[in-house]
């Protein structure tokens, strides 16, 4: 490689074509020297961090090589899409290091939330699946809550060492990351690189005033998320920007509620409860009987039952079935990865059926709220 192919600041191999992925550089920025990429570009010019996403491959080695390091790990989830945005294997890979977890987007709770229950929560879910963590912290990168105590568990624990931060893509890592910068690390500091072997990847590290880094990571992308599927101009509508003001449905069995044409979700037996939707506002829920859904569908769909639009219907996988049974005196959530989640509030137990595009991931868990 000529060195004209490389990021003079990280090393990255150099391309114009995708804004998101690594080594992006606008093909007018080609002409300066030294040539360095977009994401450098906007960390020395405007202290700030932008979105890069690798591959399930490329992520794993990189997890591996913080596994070998020391150095304090934080992951970043999405309270919106807890299940969607956990990373699996992290305990695995991240070795002996400790990890806090940082659940962002506090802000989209409804405006009366028990926080502490919801630590305990996110502890006992974390536990669940395998990740032992040194903290939960709870904060909006966006709306700027919880931040001091972001930083005060960063020192508590990082003793001196470095500090990874890894998450997946849409999680609000940018946004998290842009505020350290601002308000904890070594503004008058060179940023540097940081090597890692068997990818094409190098680490920019931000400088904190002991000598340790910052290292932003790329972003997984995960498939199994709605908001990886949908168009940019429907992530809008799928993530909430605001307070979720939830959706209670008191239903008899045999109906059917529809989300655009994003989700339906069945009743079908059971006796008559509510049912607390937790999604964005900005989607519109439409109400039928279980026996005309499909036809409703055949007939409304990226239409009366929109969004999303007939032509980027065509671009999502078609609607999946997900029977579940809530037994008795259950206290669950039905959670669709990046649409939300449905609080089911009968004791008698319901027999359900979420329909979702192929492959995005539906779980059931204890109630958050
Ligand atoms: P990244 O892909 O993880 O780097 O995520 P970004 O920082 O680019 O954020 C992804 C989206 O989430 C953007 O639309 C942000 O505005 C939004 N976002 C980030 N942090 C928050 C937050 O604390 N609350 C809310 N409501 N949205 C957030």
């Amino acid at each position: 490689h000529s060195e004209n192919n490389h990021c003079a600041g990280c090393g990255v191999a150099l391309q114009t074509e995708q804004p998101d992925q690594l080594g992006y550089v606008p093909a007018q920025a080609l002409a300066r020297t030294p040539i360095i990429c977009q994401r450098c570009f906007r960390i020395k010019n405007y202290n700030e961090a932008s979105g890069i996403t690798l591959n399930q491959d490329d992520f794993l080695r990189l997890l591996t090589h913080v596994g070998g390091t020391d150095s304090l790990v934080v992951n970043i989830v999405d309270i919106f899409d807890f299940e969607g945005s956990m990373i699996s294997g992290l305990a695995r890979f991240v070795g002996t290091n400790p990890v806090i977890l940082v659940v962002n987007k506090i802000d989209l709770l409804p405006k009366v939330t028990n926080y502490n229950r919801i630590v305990n929560w996110v502890q006992r879910q974390a536990k669940e699946a395998g990740l032992r963590v040194v903290e939960v912290v709870l904060c909006s990168a966006k709306k700027n809550m919880g931040f001091e105590r972001v930083i005060e568990a960063l020192e508590l624990h990082r003793k001196g060492r470095d500090i990874y931060v890894v998450g997946a893509t849409n999680v609000g890592k940018s946004t998290l990351i842009n505020r350290l910068i601002r308000d904890y690390s070594d503004l008058d500091a060179e940023l540097t690189v940081s090597q890692y072997p068997g990818t094409t990847l190098d680490l920019v590290r931000i400088p904190l005033d002991d000598g340790a880094s910052i290292i932003d990571t790329p972003g997984i992308v995960y498939k199994h998320r709605l908001t990886e599927l949908v168009s940019k101009k429907d992530l809008m509508k799928v993530m909430p920007d605001r307070p979720i003001k939830p959706l209670v449905f008191q239903l008899n069995d045999q109906q059917t509620i529809f989300f655009g044409s994003f989700a339906r979700f069945d009743f079908v037996q059971g006796e008559r409860q509510s049912f607390t939707f937790y999604v964005s506002n900005a989607l519109e829920a439409h109400r039928t009987k279980l026996e005309r859904a499909d036809e409703l569908y055949e007939e409304h769909r990226g239409v009366l039952l929109s969004p999303p639009s007939r032509e980027e219907l065509e671009d999502l996988p078609k609607l999946t079935k997900h029977p579940i049974r809530i037994p008795k005196n259950a206290n669950l959530d039905v959670s669709v990865s990046g649409l939300g989640w449905i609080k089911v509030n009968g004791a008698a137990g319901a027999e359900l059926a979420i329909h979702v595009p192929k492959g995005v991931k539906v779980a059931v868990r204890e109630s958050v709220i």
